[in-house]
């Protein structure tokens, strides 16, 4: 037999129903304690005695009728159970008679109840809280009682108050103004954010002698930057390319950008560097339109012996590119 967790949950049903024919209830179905049908019964570990468990935690240390500890609890039999259910209990408020186990059904979903606000519609306690939201009798207030309306009155007169209120207007202003407010400080977040982001590129880029491409993004300008082996050197390539963000940037793009060809065996002065600045140049880096990809500048790094071993070591270069932008940035 298993035994029951405890529970001091009292029963909200039990004071709106009262049994049919007490007097012709089996008294075996009745607790020791309260008198009553049992009610949620358990039986006691102790004497057996079978009791409502609301009553038994009246007195729980030790059993009311035998004086020893009653735990552990156990489940009655299912029969108990059963008999209890057929009991016929008549509803205290629309006197429906039914077998107590639908009681509680009975309370929420067909018993009917006066609707609180006043309204002449007659409600379930399960639709409740749903016709409240629709009730048109229920209490409100105006819509603009952010804004300062006093007003207040059930939902049937709120049409007519709304048509003539004076706040209801201003609400609406006040709402797009604060909507205004909103965007424009995200405008200015996102400009912060950009005048703290910084104004150099700097990257090592360990590729294969072989054309290869790169693409990065300095405050809102795309940049794409092509390497390329021309027999005994090397040629380089940098593309300004269409960006999000390419209306709100000044143009041509103000940049001094290079490239460094890293000696992979000797020391840091015999490092070969191409570099140029892109205001040289104002007609290619000029906002970039459409599909013009065209557009950008490129050059030779000469002395690189392209694939002498202290700059190509396992078939591959290292470059370190930079690229400061001078643009007169917000
Ligand atoms: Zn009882
Ligand atoms: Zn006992
Ligand atoms: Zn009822
Ligand atoms: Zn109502
Ligand atoms: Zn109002």
């Amino acid at each position: 037999m298993r035994t029951i967790a405890r529970s001091r949950e009292p029963s909200p049903e039990r004071a709106r129903y009262t049994y049919q024919n007490p007097d012709l209830i089996d008294p075996e179905l009745k607790c020791p304690i309260c008198f009553e049908p049992l009610l949620d019964p358990v039986v006691m570990g102790c004497c057996k005695n079978t009791l409502c468990r609301q009553c038994f935690f009246v007195d729980s240390k030790e059993c009311y009728l035998c004086r020893q500890d009653p735990t552990p609890l156990q489940d009655p039999p299912r029969l108990v159970h059963s008999m209890l259910s057929r009991i016929m209990v008549k509803c205290s408020s629309c006197l429906l008679v039914m077998p107590r186990d639908e009681f509680r059904a009975h309370l929420h979903n067909v018993c009917p109840i006066d609707c609180p606000n006043g309204c002449p519609i007659t409600q379930t306690r399960s639709s409740l809280s749903n016709h409240d939201q629709f009730c048109l009798a229920k209490v409100i207030p105006c819509l603009a009682n952010d804004v300062g309306c006093p007003f207040k009155g059930t939902r049937e007169t709120m049409d007519t108050h709304i048509q003539n209120c004076f706040f209801v207007p201003q609400r609406l202003l006040l709402l797009k103004i604060s909507q205004l407010e909103e965007q424009q400080q995200i405008q200015q977040l996102a400009i912060e954010q950009l005048q703290r982001a910084s104004r150099k590129y700097r990257m090592i880029w360990k590729t294969q002698p072989n054309t290869s491409r790169v693409h990065f993004i300095l405050r809102g300008y795309h940049f794409r930057v092509q390497f390329q082996r021309k027999g005994e050197k090397f040629g380089v390539y940098l593309h300004v390319i269409p960006g999000k963000k390419d209306a709100d940037l000044p143009w041509p793009v103000q940049s001094t950008f290079s490239v460094q060809v890293l000696n992979q065996l000797r020391d840091a002065d015999h490092q070969r560097v191409f570099s140029f600045q892109t205001g040289q140049h104002p007609l290619n880096f000029s906002r970039p339109v459409g599909n013009d990809l065209g557009r950008g500048w490129s050059g030779v790094i000469e002395n690189v012996p392209a694939l002498k071993p202290e700059f190509c070591v396992d078939q591959m270069v290292v470059l370190l590119l930079k690229l400061k932008l001078t643009s007169h940035l917000i």
